[in-house]
């Protein structure tokens, strides 16, 4: 039994539809469906969460919000339109539209889940109504229904461990389960949605719960990439990754997967592959728990802006029991996320998200940094780009940190930090925002050389 994902663009209209359609149609063993809610069907288009979020804000002010929600019953119309789907479908939709409306949500933060929560729910209603017309038996599952319970966490809930089994019943279904991804339900039954693109999470979510023999991740690019094809003109497309490697890349910067997605798929086993809708025999991207050794010591370069650093000075530091500890309290009590930690003899800086943080905020940590520990120095600097490259083999490979120094002092790049994880799978380096295109060509230059003739 395999879990199939289709991501926004796949369901934006009815031709992409009738895509979904057929590659469900191509393999027998693709029996549950997770689908996002209507993306993009344009560069200039909205995508329907978007206009839900917006939906939501409106009601909320009690601004006038029927130009927002007709735009958004005209999605689901046009695709209703579009491939004759019966239009009791829309009597449906349209209902639960109001009925959320007229919803009074004691808490701003449910209400607003509900909202973005519904793009994906009535997708699922129209998909399986359409897969029904022609003569696919399909049948729309509510992750309510399923047992898909999350922990109380508006926006970016946590799948609980008992959903799983409770998951596993979904195998029983005679017909095509069309299941809605991004969210799921606390054991109150609070509605709640995963973060941002958390379609690709409830897929792997019901994969593990399954017990698929795979996740298919449909998308609309024929592989991951090697680097950002923004940055690097075609780059070399990445026909195998392990879970580790994707969750470094995903975490600096590669967007088509949520990195979430990769832990209930991993702590299974399930193998993920990444395929596009737009071509599906194109053998896509598979993610796996190991990959055979091949010469290719590095996976993929990816790159993440919109970080700072908190630079922390003092002479004998080393010696200093608890310092460490009396740092992070500090950022702690300013409830501060940091990334990395690279440390020396008298020094240590954190790097951490710039966006968490007001001037204001900043200025009394620096205070309290620079007065309760007494430090000799503190000093920030932001627009730091964090730039990463991956790949399992180096831990068996000497030179690959000489190699992406060279390359990047070559280009006049300057390094502000270097963090070679534990695992060793992966390297990275600071460096200046501005540097940041550069920098990851010039890293895919030297270590995918174009092959001479
Ligand atoms: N529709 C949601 C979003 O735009 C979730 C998803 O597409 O995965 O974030």
């Amino acid at each position: 039994m395999k879990v199939i994902k289709f991501g926004g663009s796949s369901l934006a209209n009815g031709t992409q539809l009738k895509k979904v359609l057929q590659i469900v149609k191509d393999d027998a063993d693709r029996r549950i469906v997770v689908v996002s809610a209507p993306g993009k069907r344009n560069d200039s288009d909205e995508k329907v969460t978007d206009l839900l979020i917006k939906l939501a804000d409106e009601v909320k002010n009690k601004e006038d919000h029927q130009k927002t929600l007709k735009t958004i019953l005209k999605r689901y119309q046009d695709i209703v339109d579009e491939l004759e789907i019966d239009p009791s479908v829309m009597d449906i939709i349209s209902k639960n539209y109001e009925k959320l409306i007229q919803t009074k949500f004691y808490n701003e933060l449910y209400a607003l889940d509900a909202y973005k929560a519904s793009g994906e729910d009535n997708s699922a209603i129209l998909v399986a109504a359409f897969f029904n017309k022609e003569g696919i038996p399909a049948k729309y599952v509510n992750p309510k229904d399923a047992g898909l319970l999350v922990t109380d966490n508006p926006g970016n809930a946590r799948v609980l461990p008992e959903s799983f089994k409770n998951l596993y019943a979904l195998r029983d279904s005679k017909e095509i389960i069309v299941f809605p991804g991004f969210f799921g339900y606390t054991k109150d039954g609070q509605l709640l949605t995963f973060s941002r693109g958390g379609s690709d999470i409830s897929g792997a979510i019901v994969a593990n719960g399954v017990k698929a023999s795979l996740y298919e991740n449909f998308t609309d690019v024929d592989a991951i990439y090697v680097a950002n094809p923004k940055m690097v003109k075609h780059p070399k497309k990445i026909k195998q990754l392990t879970y580790r490697e994707m969750r470094e890349l995903s975490y600096s910067g590669f967007s088509v997967f949520h990195d979430e997605a990769l832990q209930p798929a991993f702590s299974a086993g399930i193998p993920v592959v990444v395929k596009n809708t737009n071509n599906p025999s194109a053998p896509g991207t598979s993610i796996t728990r190991t990959k055979p050794e091949n010469k290719q010591i590095v996976s993929g370069i990816a790159s993440s802006t919109g970080f700072m650093s908190i630079y922390i000075g003092k002479y004998l530091m080393n010696r200093e029991v608890g310092f460490g500890r009396r740092v992070l309290q500090i950022f702690e009590d300013f409830n501060l996320n940091f990334e990395h930690m690279p440390s020396g003899i008298d020094d240590l800086s954190i790097i951490l998200r710039a966006n968490q943080m007001t001037m204001q905020q900043e200025q009394e940590l620096l205070y309290r940094l620079k007065n309760e520990l007494e430090a000799d120095d503190v000093q920030v600097k932001g627009g730091i780009c964090l730039l990463m490259i991956v790949g399992e083999g180096m831990v068996n490979s000497v030179g690959t940190v000489a190699k992406a120094c060279t390359a990047l002092a070559e280009a006049d790049i300057n390094l502000e930090m270097i963090n070679q994880g534990s695992s060793e799978v992966s390297i990275m380096f600071g460096i200046d925002e501005k540097d940041e295109a550069r920098a990851v060509k010039v890293l895919y230059d030297a270590f995918f050389p174009a092959k001479k003739d």
